[in-house]
Parts: structure tokens; sequence; C-alpha cells
């Protein structure tokens, strides 16, 4: 990813793909204090747009808030850079990953006096679960690995440490042969997948984990909440356990980067048909005619790059 041409947006101007670097001592490094977005741009019949564009640049801000950090531009700023770079390296759709991180001034647990720094890049990126995953649903093993627990790490930040488990839950996952994992919060109910948040669907009501479960408030997930008031199905958040899963008649993903990714099987169990259910279907259909740009109800979450 990092040997090839193309801008990335560096602190307020635009460098060459090559030149975007860090120094080894940077503390967000050593230490993990830093946050991140994952937002996409998709093609439309106006032109490349990127979805919901404010709500990821607020959620990185207020990620920063939690992590006591002060990004240094405006949200204004931060907007206009991730359009910048799908303009620069000439994107019809894509992933753009902004992040803020902490300077190499000096080590040592404390930040303080440390510089706060922000990048934006982008790149093409198609369905992260598989385009095979999209239609027949992929195979989800909840984790050996527990979510954090809601006082440690924070949850409602993106942040770079908070992946950590993310990482051991999905490659023990992978390894063992699945798509993605499944994590229980410390209580053991249902929190979120690795990069997802998670729904199932029951006698024609949805529901999703409320967010003490510790679950990132997914930008997807929200977006799913409308389309199914939509739809005019019922969804209710609540506490989930992992059983309730298994005998649910449908279950799918959601976010940024898995989009609306149904779910077919979780530890070797079959989920309803085993297949993606007709009212994850609807949702996902949906989901995708807003983001293409086809539902003019939403055209105020497209900004055009
Ligand atoms: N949970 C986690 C842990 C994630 O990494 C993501 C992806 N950002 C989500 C949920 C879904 O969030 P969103 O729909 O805003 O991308």
């Amino acid at each position: 990813l990092h040997d090839r041409d193309g801008k990335i947006w560096m602190d307020g101007e635009l460098v060459d793909w090559r030149d975007a670097k860090v120094h080894v001592l940077t503390h967000t490094l050593h230490y993990g204090c830093g946050a991140f977005e994952g937002v996409r741009a998709y093609k439309t019949e106006r032109g490349t747009a990127i979805f919901r564009l404010q709500e990821h640049t607020e959620r990185l801000f207020n990620s920063a808030k939690i992590l006591r950090m002060k990004i240094p531009f405006s949200m204004e700023e931060v907007n206009e850079a991730q359009r910048a770079v799908i303009r620069a390296n000439g994107l019809e759709s894509g992933y753009i990953r902004p992040l803020t991180w902490i300077g190499s001034e000096k080590l040592g647990v404390s930040p303080k006096g440390n510089r706060v720094h922000l990048m934006v890049a982008a790149w093409a990126w198609g369905a992260y679960l598989g385009e095979e995953g999209m239609k027949r649903g992929i195979r989800v093993k909840t984790s050996s690995y527990t979510r954090h627990h809601v006082n440690i790490t924070m949850t409602q930040a993106k942040t770079v440490s908070n992946y950590t488990n993310s990482i051991l839950a999905n490659m023990e996952a992978t390894d063992d042969g699945y798509d993605e994992a499944l994590l229980l919060d410390p209580a053991g109910f249902v929190s979120e997948g690795a990069g997802e948040n998670l729904f199932i669907v029951k006698n024609g009501v949805v529901y999703t984990p409320d967010l003490s479960a510790g679950a990132l408030n997914g930008i997807t997930r929200n977006t799913v909440l409308h389309i199914a008031k939509d739809l005019g199905v019922e969804v209710v958040q609540k506490r989930i356990t992992r059983d309730e899963v298994y005998i649910a008649d449908e279950a799918f993903f959601t976010g940024t980067a898995a989009e609306v990714t149904p779910i077919r099987e979780l530890d070797r169990i079959q989920i309803g048909a085993g297949q993606r259910g007709p009212i994850t279907e609807r949702i996902q259909s949906a989901f995708f005619d807003i983001v293409n740009g086809r539902n003019p109800k939403y055209a105020h979450w497209l900004t055009l790059v």
C-alpha cells in the first residue's frame, strides 16, 4: 500500500504517496493513542460522492475529544481534505482513511506538549468481506477474546488501540477458517464484529445490541435504522445473547468497509436458511440505492467531491 503513485493529505498539504512518512519515535506508534475513521466514496449519477462525510468527521473529532487530543484543523478543513484526496487520486469510488496521531517530540506515557497530526489517504477498495459473501453470506465464529469493557479504552471512540482486540479476534477466526469474528462484551452479551456492527432478524423484527455492550456507534448501523423505518420494519436495540443469534431467522454485519454483509453461520450453526435472508436483502439493496445516489430522500448524505 505504501509504495505507489498518488497523493496523501498530511497536516494541511497534499504530499506524494511515498513521502507520507512519520518518525519511528512517534508517540502513537509506541503507546497507541490515536483515532481514525473509515469513510467510503461512491460513484453516483451526479458524480463521485462521499457518504455521510459530516457524520464521519464529527465522529473523528469526538474520538479525539475522548482521547483528550486537539485536532489542529477545523471540521470544514477535514471534510475538504477528504474530498481533495479522492480528486487528487482520480478515484471514482473508494475508501478514505483519516487518522490523527501524536507526534515524536518526546516519549513517556504523557503525550503533553507533543504535536497532534492528521492525515487523510484514499484508495480503491471493493467488498471488505468478499463479493461472494455479500450474496451468499459469511461464516462467523464467536471469539475467545472479549470486546472492550466500556471503561477501558472507551468504546465510542474509534481509537487505534481498540483494534488490537479486533486484530486478535479476526486472526483467530480466519485462522480457524471463518470469515470474521463476533465478540461478546465482558458480561457475555453480543457486542460487535471485529470491524462491524451486528444485526439479527427474528419473526420479522430486527434486533441490534444497544451501545452499552461496547459496540461502536456505527454510521452504517444508523443508516440501517433509517432504512428499516422506511421499510416499516421494527428495530429493537437490546442486550443480545449468542444463542439468540444461533436461532435468529437472519443475521448481518454492517460497517463502512463491510457495508451490509449477510451472515449465514455462527460457530458452525446455520442461521435461518443458511443464506442471505429476505429482510437482509431488502435492507442491503436499499443501502446500495442510498449510497449510489438512487434514493432522493437521502441525497443530503452524499457530498460530491
Ligand atoms: N464496529 C467496529 C469495531 C468497527 O471498526 C466499525 C467500522 N468503523 C464498525 C463497528 C461500523 O462502523 P461504521 O458503520 O461507522 O463504519
